[in-house]
């Protein structure tokens, strides 16, 4: 982008979808500006589980498969991004055999393409030797480790290598001309543009109505504590995770290895704890699936919000109510294994294409913002 000219598009948020969405526009062109108010990868796309999983809603299927092959091309072009070839494998867990088996019913129905199996006691800690023996897992051929920021650290430095100026500051408001988005205003500057994509995670439902009455994405916030590897050599890499109802506290187990650590997840609760508070009920919560999680040793524990939407699935589209501004955020707990997916077809939207949104998505179905 020339810094004298006004961009064509202004992207809000510096998460994946924001740095993907950036890269994929100024790829074909654009000019663009990405505004972050807390620094790339600050909220939940630095500080997620870091699993690029299948995720078990038909719609956002459809953004994980393209997103997979985004992740794979991303591999190609940026040095610092990796992802496996190969799936590291999903065992969904559970403490009795019932509920895994009529959870592999219910993915086998939904899922033929998966290949799933039903193992329990001796049989599944002769595959995962670091499970507790009361434990019954369903295992998926899927779910890829990578890094938690590492996806969107690659997109940014993709953008600003494609000419998109990213600029740290706050969009507090939209600047509406008539019927149309004619900018974003940042810690007091304009900044006009012909089009916005609101991508600012669980700070889009307050940039696109500041009255707080269109808030159909809130935060739920998750604690993750990281432990070092070598409390579970015994894993074999694959990525680990609960199928019971959340417990108190919406406590739920998921446990990624990825270059070294450990991310023992996680909390889903709607108001911000004090990260601290939960590492030992965290980890007591795992030791139940992988006891030698009890006596890890901690690295750090961090925290953020998910940016859920009213419905589970994120809104992409353009938003109701002002021309020339989309959406793409909403996306809670499956972001990383959709974002880039869902930031292609953003994209692909606000370049004049037409490309094939699941109707589900559309964001209208919550009504227009400032209606
Ligand atoms: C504990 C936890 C574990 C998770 N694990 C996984 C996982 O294993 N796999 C998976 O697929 N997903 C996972 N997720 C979900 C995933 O991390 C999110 O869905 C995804 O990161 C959301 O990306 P985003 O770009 O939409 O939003 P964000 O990452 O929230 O990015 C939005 C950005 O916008 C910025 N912003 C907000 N308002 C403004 C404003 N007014 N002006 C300027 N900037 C603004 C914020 O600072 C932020 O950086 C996890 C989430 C959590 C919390």
């Amino acid at each position: 982008m020339h810094a004298t000219r006004s961009p064509d598009i202004i992207v809000v948020g510096g998460g994946i979808v924001g740095t993907a969405a950036a890269a994929f526009l100024a790829q074909e062109g654009a000019r663009v500006l990405l505004v972050e108010r807390d620094g790339l990868a600050s909220g939940a796309s630095g500080a997620n589980s870091g699993a690029v999983q299948h995720p078990f809603d038909p719609v956002l299927t459809q953004l994980y498969h393209p997103t997979l092959a985004l992740y794979q091309a991303l591999a190609e072009e940026a040095p610092g991004f990796r992802i496996d070839s190969r799936p590291a494998g999903l065992l969904l867990l559970a403490h009795d055999e019932a509920t895994v088996r009529a959870e592999a019913a219910a993915m086998t129905s939904a899922y033929p393409y998966l290949a799933t199996e039903v193992v329990g006691g001796a049989a599944l800690q002769a595959i995962e030797p670091a499970m507790a023996p009361d434990v019954w897992g369903c295992l998926f051929d899927v779910a890829y480790p990578i890094a938690p920021g590492a996806g969107t650290y690659a997109y940014a430095t993709l953008a600003e290598e494609r000419g998109v100026v990213i600029r740290a500051g706050r969009a507090a408001s939209l600047e509406v001309d008539g019927d149309r988005v004619a900018g974003v205003r940042v810690d007091g500057r304009l900044f006009r543009a012909d089009a916005v994509l609101a991508a600012a995670g669980p700070g889009t439902s307050a940039l696109l109505d500041p009255t707080g009455r269109w808030a159909p994405i809130a935060p739920v916030w998750g604690v993750v504590v990281e432990t070092a590897h070598a409390a579970h050599a015994a894993h074999g890499g694959m990525v680990l995770e609960s199928v019971e109802a959340y417990g108190p506290g919406g406590l739920n187990f998921h446990y990624v290895l990825c270059d070294g650590a450990g991310s023992v997840g996680s909390t889903h609760l709607d108001d911000e704890p004090v990260p601290a508070d939960w590492i030992e009920r965290v980890l007591l919560n795992a030791a139940g699936f992988v006891p030698a999680i009890a006596d890890a040793a901690i690295r750090s524990v961090r925290c953020c919000p998910r940016p859920q939407s009213a419905d589970g699935r994120p809104l992409i589209g353009w938003v109701p109510g002002l021309r020339g501004l989309a959406v793409c955020a909403g996306h809670g707990p499956w972001g990383v294994s959709t974002g880039p997916g869902s930031a292609r077809l953003a994209a692909d939207l606000l370049l004049g294409r037409s490309p094939i949104i699941p109707p589900e998505l559309d964001p209208a179905r919550f009504g227009a913002p400032r209606g």
